[in-house]
């Protein structure tokens, strides 16, 4: 072999090897960062976390977007997941909750409130989870997970009955590093007067604002305890309830906090370097 020839070899081999590294060291996922995905799944609710190779699913948007969180995760080659999180048993947040379960290649656990509906929706995520051998629990207020390098606070619900279905989602906080994430279903002004009356950690720099932007969500006193840097609202381009609400919106804007939508910027991603935090948009959704 002649020395050119060797030169050639040894080239495109470092140049292989440059490209892996270029990967690994980019790559999110691989460096150690909690990536949070909220995906664009019109009006409902669905964040995807994933952390040192692990991975957990908030709630799983509406019956019809099911298609659309499966081929999300699908593509990001997600398909073993620490949990599965229905936060309350409404359709535009457990509708997708049955694909998504009869899709995964594992589940470690499946959480949801201990509490009942009879919809044909409820019934199926039921079916699917009875059919994958799952149980349903629900994990109790201060107890703490592992998410690899992330730390999952159950913050609610407190009570044990409400008369809004709403009020029963299970609301969760997400440490990694310096940054922290609120993450709170549907949970209106009644639970979230509990969890400020109970002194929970509500400090927060990004907030999955409540019930999609409604005002029966977000009092000030819980915006206040909260101060996030950013806020998350997802919700339906143009949808009935009228989300976010003006006043809402309002709100944030004049506390300052950069206000991120999945009607108007598609799938929002949030990722963590434990130190700061970056923001990224997913239009293709
Ligand atoms: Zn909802
Ligand atoms: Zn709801």
């Amino acid at each position: 072999m002649s020395r050119r020839v060797i030169t050639k070899i040894l080239t495109t081999i470092i140049a292989i090897f440059a490209i892996i590294l270029t990967f690994i060291i980019t790559d999110p996922v691989h460096a150690g960062a909690l990536v949070v995905t909220f995906i664009d799944v019109g009006q409902g609710d669905t964040a995807l976390l994933q952390c040192d190779g692990r991975a957990m699913l908030i709630d799983a948007g509406p019956n019809a977007a099911a298609k659309t969180v499966v081929a999300f995760l699908t593509e990001k080659g997600v398909a073993a997941f620490d949990y599965v999180v229905g936060t309350h048993p409404h359709e535009d947040h457990i509708g997708g909750l049955d694909a998504v379960i009869n899709y995964a290649g594992s589940i470690g656990e499946v959480w949801m409130p201990y509490t009942q509906t009879h919809t044909r929706t409820f019934e199926d995520v039921l079916d699917a989870v009875e059919s994958r051998k799952l149980t349903v629990t629900q994990p109790p207020v201060g107890k703490t997970y592992p998410l690899g390098d992330s730390t999952i606070t159950i913050l609610g619900p407190i009570g044990q009955n409400y008369a809004e279905l709403n009020n029963y989602s299970i609301v969760l906080r997400v440490d990694h590093g310096g940054n922290s994430f609120i993450f709170t279903g549907d949970a209106e002004n009644l639970s979230e007067d509990e969890m400020l009356r109970a002194g929970s950690p509500l400090n927060g720099d990004v907030l999955k604002v409540g019930h999609h932007g409604s005002s029966t969500a977000t009092s000030d006193a819980f915006l206040i305890k909260v101060d996030p840097t950013y806020a998350v609202i997802s919700c339906g381009k143009g949808n009935q309830y009228g989300h976010p609400d003006a006043e809402t919106v309002n709100k944030l804007e004049v506390a300052r906090v950069t206000i991120l939508r999945t009607d108007l910027d598609g799938s929002v991603v949030i990722t963590s370097d434990k130190g700061k935090l970056s923001v990224a948009q997913d239009t293709k959704r």
